[in-house]
């Protein structure tokens, strides 16, 4: 069970308490397919509280008051709790979501403490200017918080993508209400007890577990929210925003993928063979910025689809709690069932299976064999629609053109990347890629500092680095008359 160091609660203004309803939901663990415990089930009446808690907490300005550089004293605490609950957070996050243990200590648990640590270096650089004008005043600008921000974050990397917009927002003095996946909501309520033992004033991280069309719903249209920072789908993503729209709200949208990964025939081909497998493989496919379409150089198609059949099986798939694991469970058992469907779209659709292809029986939990397609046509729905699990179509190209069309040719623009040799061609193909993040000859390069979000149908706004912080602020002008 995973409650003996977390509350099945909602917090709210600094205090855990059940929903209004009394309402619970199961928490299940992927790798078995069990209930491993209820966590509280928040309606509106919640929202409405959280909110007001937040706003109550703005207003108090116990946190916005504070100086960036007091702030960023408590968010390094937040960071250092962070690696002290390494093993708690591991335990957890591979719990709810069945994350491989060594993967989640090395990159969710680092890669929180660092966002930490980087918000915490960017709440002390939220200056204003000064502006000379032919005026006789004096100008200035100051950039302010925006008060009270909803957090909607995905199943897939709960602890990661929370901290995402909950670091930002906390270093430019916002307070945040979280609403977690309902799958995955347990490194949340964890969090809430670090914030609190950090030193966080009570209300200004507040965390209601729920269902999206309920809670979630009732966040965007609340009218005590003043920004709404969303990571999901795209079909959710874009209802959100038009709510957001309705309401004149700033809005970020973190939406999905679908990245082409090219490979020109002056590639390290075993380079990029360990690039690929990581790029399609990597959180067991539910990697929004995964490249699930290889784009091979035509004489280079039929040995990689040869290397791929033999190394893509060899890949570790496991129980999460196995240290040599390298691809878990998915998250849900709805999304085995998705895969499921697009595979045997891909049968239907002409596609060839490499590898893979089924489901794998393992203690009742919800695994599938990573899995490789060739031979599918680039109109196929298989290609072009978001799979979001360990799947991975092969399609040859015969010009650089060609295959820049067949990257950009998805309404997604989340990532995109390539292999290549060539320094002058890997310049000239990342200017053409429709993607908000471009990466040569590997994959998956990611850093606090470096931006990330999406164009086209993966939505709008950038997290990480100082353009995420500028996110959470207004600029104010003030003009001093001189006379
Ligand atoms: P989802 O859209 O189903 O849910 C995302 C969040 O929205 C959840 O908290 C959910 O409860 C909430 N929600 C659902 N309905 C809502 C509503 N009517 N109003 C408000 N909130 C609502 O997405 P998911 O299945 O959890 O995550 C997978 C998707 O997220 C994939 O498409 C993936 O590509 C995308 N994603 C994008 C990024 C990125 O950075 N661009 C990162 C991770 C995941």
């Amino acid at each position: 069970m995973f409650d003996n160091n977390i509350h099945g609660q909602l917090f709210i203004g600094g205090q855990w308490r059940d929903s209004d309803s009394g309402g619970r939901t199961d928490v299940i663990d992927p790798s078995t397919g069990r209930v491993i415990g209820t966590v509280a089930d928040a309606d509106v009446a919640d929202a409405d509280a959280a909110v007001a808690a937040a706003k109550d907490a703005f207003v108090r300005d116990e946190w916005a008051g504070l100086s960036g550089r007091e702030r960023a004293g408590i968010l390094h605490r937040v960071a250092d709790l962070v690696r002290e609950n390494a093993d708690e957070i591991v335990r957890l996050e591979s719990l709810d979501v069945g994350k491989p243990v060594a993967l989640c200590r090395q990159v969710d648990v680092v890669t929180t403490a660092e966002q930490y640590e980087y918000c915490a270096a960017l709440a002390q650089t939220l200056d204003g200017a000064t502006r000379k004008v032919p005026l006789n005043a004096f100008a200035y600008t100051r950039r302010e918080p925006l008060g009270v921000v909803a957090a909607i974050t995905p199943f897939n990397f709960p602890l990661i993508l929370s901290t995402s917009k909950i670091a930002p927002a906390l270093a430019a003095g916002n307070v945040v209400v979280h609403k977690p996946a309902e799958d995955t909501p347990l490194s949340a309520l964890f969090m809430a007890s670090l914030f609190e033992q950090a030193g966080i004033p009570a209300g200004v991280v507040n965390v209601v577990t729920g269902s999206g069309s309920v809670i979630g719903e009732a966040l965007l249209k609340h009218p005590g929210v003043d920004k709404i920072a969303f990571t999901g789908s795209t079909s959710i993503g874009r209802h959100a925003a038009s709510v957001a729209g309705e309401a004149l709200k700033p809005v970020t949208m973190e939406l999905g993928g679908n990245a082409a990964h090219i490979v020109f025939e002056d590639a390290d081909v075993e380079k990029a063979i360990g690039a690929i497998i990581k790029g399609f493989v990597f959180n067991t496919g539910q990697f929004c910025m995964g490249g699930p379409r290889l784009l091979v150089a035509r004489p280079l198609y039929d040995t990689i689809v040869r290397i791929l059949a033999d190394a893509v099986p060899e890949v570790p798939v496991g129980a999460p709690r196995d240290p040599e694991t390298v691809v878990g469970p998915m998250a849900a058992d709805r999304h085995v069932k998705k895969v499921e469907e697009y595979v045997a779209l891909a049968r239907q659709e002409g596609g060839r299976v490499i590898c893979g292809g089924e489901r794998i029986d393992l203690n009742g939990g919800y695994y599938y064999k990573p899995t490789v397609i060739a031979d599918l046509a680039n109109d196929s729905r298989v290609v072009q629609e978001e799979i979001f699990g360990p799947v991975l179509t092969v399609q040859p190209f015969d010009t650089e053109d060609e295959a820049i069309d067949m990257a950009n040719c998805t309404p997604y623009g989340l990532a995109s990347g390539l292999q290549t040799t060539d320094l002058a061609r890997a310049h000239r193909v990342a200017d053409k890629l429709q993607a908000g993040i471009v990466w040569v000859n590997d994959w998956a390069m990611l850093d606090p500092a470096i931006p990330f979000g999406g164009v086209k149908d993966s939505g709008f706004g950038r997290e990480y680095g100082p353009e995420a912080l500028a996110s959470y602020t207004k600029v104010k002008s003030v003009v001093v008359s001189l006379d």
